[in-house]
């Protein structure tokens, strides 16, 4: 008994050294890297220690674990500020997963955050249900790969109530665990894009969120709507296909957050029609106008690109078949859209985690941020289509995947 004891004592002495050993600093050995706020980093080297960067430059640690990324491109891990990373295709293969056991939701749900992962985006907002709570707890618990999930559970709409029953779901919401406060404020672009809440319900649910701590995201196509949107203090505007520039104006003036989705929903949507058609508003009409939405919202974007204080955030509005092409957008905004390559690198990094709160933790390259890194096969700044070629994934200090060439 007392030796038995005696050796589960040394083993336990032991333990410690065990998890030193697996505490080893990793090195990553770069040639090119964008810190993700505009600087460009050379022949240098990533020094990481548990889950944070410790330092950008400097020696290799002698009991380092070194990976040698020189031959890829390497930025800070991408966000995507909006993902519905639930969604899904059922087993009738179309969307929204009619009798479907729950078990196999939640599945679907683990698979989109995997493909997530894989494609570099290493966090994600996501404009909401309920179901994504227990998803990104298991993902912080580190049971499951996937992206850091911030979610708004189920979303407030103008039925949702007047403006008292607003702010007491927003209260609920914050009890039940959201990170933010997802609110529609106009009808789908399917439907033309009009207001549907009032100025008073969006001020109420904005206010309300803002006195508790928390941000708010409003689906908003029409001007008016993003118009109100602004004044109501919300945090950001997304879509917006039909904004103007006056309010454009004001949004930069106000420091709200622009979210254009152009190169991956509606894409998703037409490449994917027979999956969709026939469920909720995705009637032939719907599809129809959808079409013409391509260059509606591409031609929306570029106008507010010529708003130069204007702070675009990366979202994609990914929905079922989308999950795992989230740098689409980039490529898009880049190839289509006319903006800078490191713009849109910095919108799908420091910029969205600013919209976040999280600026100081993720979306850059710095000793003491999360270590979320990403390495490309090819140069995503010189051509957009190595976006779509992630093969090196960290984040929070743990590679993910690791299929740089040579390895
Ligand atoms: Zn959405």
């Amino acid at each position: 008994m007392i030796r038995s004891l005696r050796t589960f004592l040394g083993a336990a002495i032991l333990l410690p050294a065990m998890v030193v050993a697996q505490d080893r600093p990793i090195a990553l050995k770069v040639s090119t890297a964008y810190d993700g706020k505009g600087r460009t980093l050379h022949n240098t080297t990533i020094v990481i220690e548990g889950s944070k960067i410790l330092r950008v430059g400097g020696t290799v640690p002698a009991n380092a674990i070194v990976y040698d990324l020189a031959a890829l491109t390497v930025t800070p891990g991408w966000i995507d500020t909006h993902s519905h990373i639930g969604y899904h295709f059922g087993p009738d293969g179309r969307n929204g997963g009619r009798g479907e056991p729950p078990a196999q939701a939640t599945l679907r749900g683990v698979e989109n955050a995997i493909l997530t992962l894989n494609a570099g985006f290493t966090t994600i907002q996501s404009p909401g249900q309920m179901t994504d709570k227990d998803l990104r707890d298991a993902v912080a618990r580190g049971i499951i790969p996937g992206p850091r999930i911030f979610t708004s559970l189920q979303p407030l709409t103008e039925n949702s109530g007047p403006p008292d029953k607003l702010r007491e779901l927003v209260r609920q919401r914050k009890e039940q665990g959201a990170d933010f406060i997802k609110i529609f404020a106009s009808k789908s672009i399917r439907e033309g894009g009009a207001q549907t809440m009032t100025d008073e319900q969006l001020q109420a649910a904005c206010g309300e969120a803002k006195s508790l701590g928390l941000r708010t995201m409003v689906h908003a196509h029409s001007a008016e709507s993003a118009k109100a949107s602004t004044l109501a203090g919300c945090t950001s505007v997304e879509h917006g296909a039909y904004v103007t520039d006056e309010v454009f104006s004001l949004m930069a003036e106000r420091g709200t957050y622009y979210d254009p989705n152009i190169g991956l929903v509606l894409q998703n949507y037409i490449e994917n029609k027979p999956k969709f058609l026939g469920s909720g508003n995705y009637t032939e009409e719907g599809f129809a106008f959808m079409e013409k939405g391509l260059a509606i919202t591409l031609a929306t974007f570029k106008k507010a690109l010529t708003h130069k204080n204007l702070k675009i955030v990366y979202g994609t509005d990914a929905v079922a078949g989308a999950h795992g092409r989230n740098y689409e957008e980039f490529i898009v905004r880049v190839r289509d859209g006319g903006q800078d390559p490191m713009a849109a690198l910095e919108s799908a990094t420091s910029i969205s985690a600013a919209s976040m709160n999280m600026g100081d933790q993720i979306g850059s390259l710095a000793a003491g941020m999360q270590a979320d890194i990403v390495g490309f096969d090819g140069n995503p700044l010189q051509d957009v289509t190595a976006a779509r070629r992630a093969v090196f994934v960290m984040k929070a200090g743990k590679v993910y995947e690791n299929r740089s060439p040579g390895h």
